[in-house]
């Protein structure tokens, strides 16, 4: 498996807190100075390409509350060899910003919106501002930041009623649904057991829509699987992290808000690449430890690896 694409946390602040990810307890942001200056997260992106990335994701906590996060585009886009530069968000700021993204560089953008209803939003996320998440889906698809994916993830007793009005989305407007199966991060965010696996999903959207279409096939799928729901618009995707296992075709590497390389997110086995820089390691040593990783990434499998707890706004998704 090629490795080349790299996810990028530049921030674990929030402004959602959502139950599965960031709940309002046991949140300890982390201290200002040790997150990524921009500057460190562009040279370490810039060394990544040299090693053979040519896929960047900005992600978070949430991306749009970095200040100079346009800059970081713009920088980034800069770099030639990038094939596809996007962005994960909660679309909250989405609508002010995604003209001038898009103007930087930015390809394209996967939004959150885990409910299609403004009273189950507001519990998921503790904010009542599904609205304005709409005005930026509707944004982004007006400035062209497309295919615009909306990731939704699905637990029980919290959003099974959704899935619905979710997959509804996919028939009226031209985007991805992707249902994704909920990973429990720590004590405080949901139990394991509150999962809803992709088969249950999908015999819900089944029985309202009729047989989903065959697969389609495309280039650059990563782990996701798509279908279409008849006569619609966009596509329904399906992310299932938990009743399946896509280690052989996992080609990420995930850079966390405080310069932590994560060969693989079930591995407690990180590499401090912000100690690294600070200590004023140059190019060339930092490259060939960017290969090392690189070339052991393939030893790090869901099965063989354990972490017993992590924070996803840390390590972005
Ligand atoms: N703030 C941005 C957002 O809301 O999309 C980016 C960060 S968020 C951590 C990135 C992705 O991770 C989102 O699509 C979110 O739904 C997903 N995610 C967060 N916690 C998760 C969990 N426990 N299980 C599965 N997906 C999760």
């Amino acid at each position: 498996m090629k490795i080349d694409y790299l996810r990028v946390s530049v921030t674990d602040r929030c402004n959602l807190r959502c139950v599965y990810c960031h709940p309002l307890c046991g949140c300890d942001f982390i201290e200002r100075k040790e997150v990524l200056r921009l500057e460190e997260i562009y040279r370490i992106v810039r060394l990544f390409v040299e090693c053979g990335i040519r896929k960047v994701r900005l992600t978070g906590g949430e991306p749009l509350v970095r200040k100079n996060i346009v800059y970081l585009v713009k920088k980034l886009a800069g770099i030639e060899e990038i094939e596809e530069l996007t962005l994960t968000t909660n679309g909250i700021f989405l609508e002010s910003l995604a003209a001038e993204l898009k103007n930087a560089g930015l390809q394209r953008v996967n939004i959150s919106v885990d409910s299609a209803e403004n009273q189950s939003y507001k519990e998921i996320t503790g904010f009542d501002l599904l609205p304005r998440v709409t005005k930026g889906i509707y944004k982004a698809l007006e400035v062209g930041l497309k295919p615009v994916k909306i990731n939704s993830v699905i637990i029980k007793g919290i959003n099974v009623s959704q899935i619905l009005p979710l997959a509804q989305m996919s028939v009226y407007l031209p985007v991805v649904v992707r249902f994704i199966e909920y990973c429990p991060t720590s004590k405080y965010t949901k139990p394991a057991s509150d999962y809803v696996p992709t088969s249950e999903v999908r015999e819900i959207i089944e029985s309202k829509f009729g047989p989903l279409s065959t697969m389609l096939t495309g280039a650059n799928n990563g782990p996701a699987l798509y279908f279409r729901i008849k006569n619609s618009a966009g596509t329904i995707g399906f992310i299932s992290g938990r009743s399946s296992t896509f280690c052989r075709s996992c080609n990420r590497l995930r850079l966390t808000s405080d310069g932590k390389l994560m060969p693989c997110l079930y591995s407690a086995h990180t590499y401090d690449l912000k100690r690294l820089i600070r200590s004023r390691a140059g190019d060339h040593q930092m490259r060939d430890l960017l290969n090392s990783i690189i070339s052991e990434k393939g030893s790090f499998t869901k099965l063989n690896s354990f972490k017993e707890e992590f924070s996803m706004c840390r390590v972005g998704g």
